[in-house]
């Protein structure tokens, strides 16, 4: 395990973008820490990271769901690396590619160096096949993750509160997911808060 010095508090707009990844085995050496975001296509995966980082079209937004299958690096303020995962799971991809996603977010997951992977989930649907599969895998390997709840603006106060219930029941239990909203930025400076802690570990 690498240790990292990480500065007390990240300043988060200072995020740039390192390049795309097609391949985990061509994932370049760079000595950060990382975060991993992983989720479901179309679970707003990019409006989230554009609201962590503070910028807003960084991490572009996919018009066309499922068609991006690299990984994507961005460094924040020379203290983390965050690494965009490709949205697995879009309804109309054959299952054999579906797979490939998975497998090739596992291949990248085994080899790297991970602080921790927040497993994206929409509040409204919760933990999916797919999504259940990910877990799975992630505490079978070991990693840390932690559940964000997406589009929290979709419910009010107490639908809410009994969806995040609902999902934390549906992944065992242990992880309450943290409500979020890119709409109206709601729990994002908590996300912030969460990984500095996370990387002061
Ligand atoms: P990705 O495919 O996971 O990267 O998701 P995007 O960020 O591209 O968002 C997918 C869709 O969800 C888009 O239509 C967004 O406008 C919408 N969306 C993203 N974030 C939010 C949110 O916080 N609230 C609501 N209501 N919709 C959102």
């Amino acid at each position: 395990m690498t240790t990292h010095n990480a500065p007390f508090t990240i300043h988060w707009p200072n995020t740039s973008f390192v390049q795309s990844v097609a391949n985990p085995r061509e994932f370049p050496h760079i000595a950060l820490p990382q975060i991993a975001v992983a989720g479901h296509s179309n679970v707003g995966k990019s409006s989230l990271m554009n609201s962590l980082f503070g910028r807003k079209n960084l991490v572009k937004t996919s018009k066309n769901p499922g068609c991006t299958r690299l990984l994507n690096l961005f460094n924040v303020d020379e203290a983390l690396l965050v690494v965009d995962l490709p949205g697995y799971g879009y309804a109309r991809a054959p299952k054999r590619e579906q797979n490939r996603w998975i497998s090739m977010i596992e291949g990248y997951l085994k080899q790297a160096d991970i602080a921790l992977v927040l497993m994206l989930l929409d509040i409204r649907h919760g933990p999916k096949p797919s999504d259940l599969q990910l877990i799975e895998w992630l505490n079978s390997a070991g990693l840390r993750w932690q559940p964000v709840a997406t589009k929290a603006d979709k419910l009010s106060g107490n639908q809410r509160m009994k969806r995040l219930q609902e999902m934390q029941q549906a992944m065992g239990g242990m992880l309450a997911p943290l409500p979020t909203s890119s709409f109206k930025s709601t729990g994002v400076d908590a996300l912030r808060q969460l990984i500095e802690t996370e990387l002061r570990r």
